[in-house]
């Protein structure tokens, strides 16, 4: 058994991806040929944005969107301590500093509440200006974003997803896409949407951020190729994983709600025993991943082992405890939230190849150890 069959997908749309990328092949222009601008139109028309700016990954997506906004030198950028290092990487990557916040009691998400004291403190302390808040749809599941851009709002911060495990998500009746001033998804192999190598796309209703990010995905161009109207980077997404990305839009619908069942079978097996995911009425998780918690994780974790069935823990370790981010871990140190998540969160098998008696055999396995 694979936590990710990314093979087995293959098999599956073989004919359709082989085809697409014969279609560069053949035509040749690999660097922002017309799949690119194709991609685009149709994932701001899947999610409702009014702009979709493709580019080379979702850390470049969450950098873009920070140097697109100003937001450099002296600002600080409020994080969720329990997320993957990009999220903070971008932040110091774009001049920034990251707040590094807690995440809510029985959720993953970065706390409204733990986010208005560190705003606070930080406005009180005077060395950084609160510019931002980046929230992470951690799993799938979106943020909380009605809250945190009322807490965003007193403050004059603006509010930005890293939606790299989220693209497909609703909430309400928006979908990940436009629930945030600007938002940066992931198409990483193994993300609820992945090409084929490093991609990622900014969705945004600002149109100045928007052509800001274009411009910053070429180097800054202005106007004219060689007309440089800022710094930029050089992170564009391939021809080639545009096409593979618009083939796989047509099967990712259906990969979606099989993966929404997949949950919905491991929630009716194993929820009375461990924590796991709820959502929230009106929402539908992307359900990039499955994660449970047990104060009996390793032991859940050595069961599995034991049985052949892979499982990882996303993440075992607080961004405001790593060495890397030792300048920023300032503050009020404890997280006790984030603390706990680090020590009984386990991801389970999830993807649309898996079959309903794996699930269950998978969910038997956790039983008998939790
Ligand atoms: C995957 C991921 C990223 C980074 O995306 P890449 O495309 O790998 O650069 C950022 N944030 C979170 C929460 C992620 O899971």
């Amino acid at each position: 058994m694979e936590f990710n069959d990314l093979g087995a997908q293959y098999r599956r749309l073989q004919p359709g991806i082989d085809a697409a990328i014969a279609a560069v092949l053949a035509h040749g222009r690999f660097i922002h040929g017309p799949e690119v601008g194709r991609l685009e139109a149709a994932l701001a028309g899947r999610c409702g944005a009014a702009h979709c700016v493709a580019v080379s990954s979702g850390t470049d997506a969450l950098q873009i969107i920070l140097m697109g906004l100003g937001i450099g030198a002296g600002a600080a950028v409020f994080v969720p301590t329990f997320t993957f290092t990009a999220t903070a990487e971008a932040i110091v990557n774009a001049g920034a500093s990251p707040v590094f916040c807690d995440v809510g009691e029985g959720s993953f998400d970065l706390d409204p509440d733990d986010l208005e004291r560190r705003i606070a403190a930080t406005a009180r302390a005077g060395a950084l200006v609160p510019r931002a808040v980046l929230a992470v749809d951690l799993y799938g599941m979106p943020a909380d974003y009605a809250r945190l851009a009322r807490v965003a709002d007193r403050w004059g911060c603006v509010v930005i997803a890293d939606a790299a495990q989220s693209f497909g998500a609703i909430q309400g009746s928006s979908a990940v896409g436009t629930l945030a001033a600007a938002t940066a998804t992931s198409f990483f192999p193994t993300k609820p949407l992945g090409c084929y190598g490093d991609g990622g796309a900014i969705f945004t209703a600002d149109e100045e951020l928007a052509a800001a990010a274009r411009s910053i995905r070429v180097h800054g161009a202005g106007g004219g190729k060689y007309d440089i109207a800022r710094i930029g980077l050089n992170a564009r997404l391939d021809t080639i994983q545009a096409a593979i990305l618009l083939e796989k839009l047509k099967s990712f619908d259906d990969e979606h709600g099989r993966r929404e069942r997949l949950a919905a079978l491991y929630a009716e097996r194993v929820g009375d025993v461990v924590v796991h995911p709820r959502t929230p009425p009106g929402s539908r998780s992307a359900w990039a991943q499955y994660t449970i918690m047990s104060p009996r994780r390793d032991a859940i974790r050595a069961a599995l082992a034991a049985a052949g069935i892979p499982s990882m823990i996303y993440y075992p370790r607080p961004m405001h405890l790593q060495p890397a981010y030792a300048a920023f871990a300032g503050g009020r140190p404890d997280h006790p939230n984030a603390t706990r998540c680090c020590a009984e969160v386990l991801s389970l098998p999830l993807h649309a190849d898996l079959a309903d008696d794996d699930v269950s055999r998978i969910a038997g396995v956790v039983r008998a150890a939790a």
